[in-house]
C-alpha cells in the first residue's frame, strides 16, 4: 500500500556552476521533475511513495531511476524506453544575464509515456493520486496523465494537482490554462503559486482568485507565495501563513517540499480519503500550512531540489524556534 502515487515528467536539469580552466561554461547534472520531488518529501517524512512515468534507456534514465530509488520512492512505475531519450533542460544566461531555460524535449521520454503501459493496480493500491501539468503538454502522456486522474478518481483515492505552469513547454498561456481547468474537478486538493492562480483565475485577489478555483472542483486550494508564505482556503475558511526566515540560497524545490510536507501532515492526521478531506477542522489545515512552510522555508537553505529535503525534526525545530518572515 501506497500513501501517494504521483504520475508525471522526470527529467534532467543542467545548471551552470561557473567556467572550467579552459573558460568553457560547466554545468552540473540535477534530477529535475516536480512530481518526483514531492514524493521525495513524502518518504524523507517516512511516507511510502511510488512513481509512474517514462525515462529514456540511457545514463540520464539510469541516473533518474537511481536517484529517485535512493530518495526512498518505488520506481516500478518508471519505465526506461530505449526508443526514446531521457529529457533535458538546460538552464542558461540569456544576453541581459537573465535566467533562461532552455528544453530538449522533442520526443523526450517523459512525454511518450502510453496509458497502456500503466500498471493501474499500482494506482488502486494508494490513498493519494498525484500529478502536474508538466505531462500534459505533449501527447501521449497527456492522455495517460488525465485518464489516471479520472481512473484514481473514480476508485475514491484523493486526487492532487500542482499545475507548475510553465510557460516555454505550452503553445500558448490559453491552452495550458484550458487543459489545467479541464481536470480541476478530479480534484481534491490542488496547490497553485500567485501567478497559477491569476492565470486560471484571472485574478490576483487571493480571497477572490482561490474562490473561483475552489468554485471548480479542489476542497482544498493552497496558494504559495514565496518568501510571503502560503494562503489557503478550505470551502469558507481562509488563512494566510508566514515562511520562515532562514538562509535562502537556492529555491528549487521549495514548492515541493511545503507541498509533500502538508500532504504528510494532513494524512498523518487521519485524513485519508476525499471524503474527509472537505471535514478537516481548521486548525489542522492551520497546522499542516505551518507545518507545510517550515519544510518549504528549510528547503531554500539548501542547494538542489531532492537533497533539500528536511526531515522531521528539521521541521519540527524550525516551527519552535525559527522566527517567522513578515505577514502577508
Ligand atoms: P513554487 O516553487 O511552487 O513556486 P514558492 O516559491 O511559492 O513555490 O515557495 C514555496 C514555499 O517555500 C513558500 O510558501 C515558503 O514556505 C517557502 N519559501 C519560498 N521562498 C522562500 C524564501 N525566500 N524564504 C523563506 N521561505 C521561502
Amino acid at each position: 500500500m501506497f500513501d501517494v502515487i504521483a504520475l508525471g515528467e522526470c527529467l534532467i536539469d543542467f545548471t551552470p556552476t561557473g567556467k572550467s580552466e579552459a573558460g568553457v561554461p560547466l554545468y552540473s547534472q540535477n534530477p529535475g521533475g516536480a512530481p518526483a520531488n514531492v514524493l521525495a518529501m513524502l518518504s524523507r517524512l517516512g511516507h511510502r511513495t511510488a512513481f509512474i512515468g517514462k525515462v529514456g534507456k540511457d545514463s540520464f534514465g539510469y541516473f533518474l531511476k537511481e536517484t529517485l530509488g535512493k530518495a526512498g520512492i518505488d520506481c516500478r512505475g518508471l519505465l526506461l524506453d530505449e526508443r526514446y531519450l531521457t529529457s533535458l533542460a538546460f538552464v542558461t544566461l540569456d544576453a541581459r544575464g537573465d535566467r533562461a531555460f532552455l528544453f530538449y524535449r522533442d520526443k523526450g521520454a517523459d512525454t511518450m509515456l502510453d496509458e497502456s503501459e500503466i500498471d493501474k493496480d499500482m494506482i488502486l493500491d494508494a490513498s493519494i493520486f498525484h500529478f502536474g501539468s508538466v505531462s500534459m503538454t505533449s501527447m501521449p502522456s497527456r492522455t495517460a496523465t488525465v485518464h489516471m486522474a479520472e481512473y484514481a478518481k473514480a476508485n475514491g483515492l484523493i486526487v492532487s494537482f500542482d499545475p507548475n505552469y510553465r510557460p516555454f513547454l505550452w503553445e500558448s498561456p490559453q491552452l495550458a490554462k484550458s487543459e489545467i481547468e479541464s481536470v480541476l474537478h478530479l480534484c481534491d486538493i490542488v496547490k497553485v503559486s500567485d501567478e497559477e492562480m491569476a492565470l486560471i483565475s484571472g485574478e490576483d485577489d487571493l480571497e477572490k482568485g482561490s474562490e473561483i478555483i475552489a468554485e471548480m472542483g479542489p476542497s482544498i486550494v493552497i496558494v504559495t507565495l514565496g518568501p510571503l508564505g502560503a494562503f489557503v482556503r478550505a470551502g469558507s475558511y481562509t488563512a494566510s501563513f508566514n515562511a520562515f526566515d532562514v538562509r535562502t540560497i537556492d529555491t528549487t524545490g521549495a514548492g515541493d517540499a511545503f507541498y509533500g510536507a502538508f500532504l504528510s501532515r494532513i494524512t498523518r492526521m487521519g485524513y485519508c480519503s476525499a471524503e474527509m478531506l472537505g471535514k478537516i477542522p481548521e486548525g489542522c489545515i492551520a497546522d499542516a500550512m505551518i507545518f507545510a512552510n517550515a519544510a518549504g522555508s528549510l528547503a531554500t537553505a539548501s542547494y538542489g531540489a531532492i537533497p533539500a529535503m528536511p526531515s522531521i525534526d528539521e521541521i519540527e525545530h524550525c516551527m519552535k524556534e525559527v522566527k517567522e518572515l513578515r505577514s502577508i
